[in-house]
């Protein structure tokens, strides 16, 4: 039995850990924060349950290999998923359209918006169905063997939006609010192609929520790996990783204590990885290439959070309005997703709502954050000016909600660093760009044997199934090698 130490208790370091443990492996996570599951949290204020992250989790439909891998991993345990009717709602000038959780729907809602744009519409939810069947979540017609990106190239109606963005998408229509709609939820730069991915997943019942949210299914996660007889250290950070040769022999902890292993799986953010715990220099060349290159974007967001004090929330899941030009000054980006929670009842007290906000920014604003927060007043001033200008925004597009709104909480880019270590914030992995297929990077640091990087910067976009995915990844690799060893005694 090997004993494995994985850096970072997010959904990576709980699937590694749980995959060595079914293997029969000694695992150990330590993990800087007093609770695991990393990005996959929420945090309770005033009375509220505040949910950070899952707005879709790929793998909640049944036939696919991704819900196998969830039920493996204890993340869906035996709670309800819940389908909301749409994904999000988007609104200009008065006029909206969801992305309903019906196809057909879907169409029907688009053609009806802008039968002008016919000629687009069509062979978009072509391509939307077409994905869904490549990708294994189209019911009966689903080929499991299929792996979605690496098939796109043989299916036309796919292919031709291979080298396109959400944005140059967004462009072909000519109705404002369709255009809005096509970049709203995910930006401007994009793949089209990631787009439909979403679309296709959220219409093909693949992209539901576990009941209690994201902190739910991190704790289920963690209960898992500990009834598989894991072990968690918490509030005990890495701070370095001891190498002699090729080996990795130790790591020292933050509070200095050194621990012996046989291997390491590092987790945490590549800015971690390798700017801390090992040096620079090992970055996997494939990782490096993508820093190093321009068209790979990063982004990260700010949010808020407010009571209601009502529960009359005039709308379902996600609303997502433009910000209005005199607001982007202190608000730096172009939308502001509202979300509501009236599918999880434990998240307010009665009679009362929760409103999140989310607005996404890029690299440049993220690192505005960041340099901010150094000074506490000035930052401390920054999201208060950030809660009375989104709440102001949603008294004049919700006139009904006017007075009725009380800031609880408002979190940066700042916030995630200071979190999780990542270096601008980010959650995610890059922006995908048009014209590339994700590939995965090599989990292996070239001259050291021992240590293995599960993340989900190994595959663009990220997201939580290919943060799974990388922790179970990185444990296969160790299993085979272990293996290797033993026919070699
Ligand atoms: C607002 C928001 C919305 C999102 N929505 C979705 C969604 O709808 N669907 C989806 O699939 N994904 C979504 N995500 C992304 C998802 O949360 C991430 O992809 C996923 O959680 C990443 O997991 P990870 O384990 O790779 O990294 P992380 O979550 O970053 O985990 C790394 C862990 O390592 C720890 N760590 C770092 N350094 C050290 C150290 N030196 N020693 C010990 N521990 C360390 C950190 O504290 C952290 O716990 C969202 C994220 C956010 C924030």
């Amino acid at each position: 039995m090997a004993h494995i130490l994985i850096v970072g208790g997010g959904v990576a370091g709980l699937a590694a850990g749980i995959t060595a443990r079914l293997n029969g492996h000694d695992a150990t996570i330590y993990e800087k924060h007093f609770k695991a599951g990393g990005n996959l949290t929420g945090w309770d204020r005033g009375g509220y349950h505040i949910d950070n992250c899952i707005h879709w989790l790929t793998g909640t439909n049944p036939v696919t290999k991704l819900y196998r891998m969830w039920k493996e991993l204890g993340a869906l345990g035996d709670v309800d998923v819940h389908q909301a009717e749409s994904l999000f709602t988007f609104e200009k000038n008065g006029q909206q359209i969801s992305l309903s959780n019906n196809l057909e729907q879907l169409q029907w809602d688009m053609l009806a918006l802008a039968p002008e744009d016919e000629k687009e519409i069509r062979p978009l939810i072509k391509a939307i169905r077409d994905m869904q069947i490549l990708n294994g979540i189209a019911g009966e017609h689903c080929d499991q063997k299929s792996s979605a990106w690496q098939k796109v190239h043989a299916v036309p109606s796919l292919l031709k939006y291979y080298s396109m963005t959400t944005g140059e998408l967004a462009q072909r229509f000519s109705n404002p609010v369709l255009q809005g709609f096509l970049v709203s939820m995910m930006s401007h730069y994009f793949s089209a192609l990631a787009m439909i991915m979403v679309f296709a997943t959220f219409t093909g019942g693949n992209g539901a929520i576990p009941a209690g949210g994201s902190c739910a299914m991190a704790e289920r996660m963690e209960q898992r790996f500990l009834s598989l007889g894991g072990k968690l250290h918490l509030r005990r950070g890495v701070a370095k990783i001891n190498t002699k040769g090729d080996v990795a022999e130790s790591v020292t902890l933050e509070d200095g204590t050194t621990v012996p292993v046989d291997y390491v799986v590092v987790t945490s953010d590549p800015a971690v990885a390798f700017g801390k715990l090992l040096d620079p220099r090992l970055m996997p060349k494939g990782l490096k290439k993508q820093y190093d290159d321009p068209k790979m974007l990063r982004f990260s967001s700010f949010h808020c959070a407010f009571a209601c004090d009502s529960t009359e929330v005039p709308f379902r899941s996600d609303m997502i309005y433009e910000i209005p030009q005199e607001y982007r000054k202190n608000l730096p980006a172009e939308f502001l997703m509202l979300r509501e929670f009236s599918h999880e009842k434990q998240f307010a007290p009665e009679g009362k709502a929760l409103i999140q906000t989310m607005s996404y920014c890029m690299e440049k604003e993220a690192n505005e954050f960041i340099d901010l927060s150094r000074d506490q007043e000035a930052y401390r001033q920054k999201k208060q000016s950030i809660a009375a200008d989104v709440g102001q925004i949603i008294s004049e597009k919700i006139p009904s909600l006017r007075g009725k709104l009380q800031c609880l909480d408002v979190w940066t880019p700042a916030t995630y660093r200071r979190y999780t270590g990542t270096e601008i914030g980010s959650y995610m992995s890059f922006i995908l760009p048009a014209s590339t297929i994700p590939a995965k990077i090599s989990n292996r640091i070239e001259g050291l044997k021992n240590v293995l990087l599960a993340t989900q910067w190994l595959q663009t976009p990220g997201g939580l199934p290919i943060a799974a995915d990388s922790g179970i990844t990185a444990i296969q690799a160790i299993l085979k090698r272990e293996k290797k060893l033993i026919a070699a005694k």
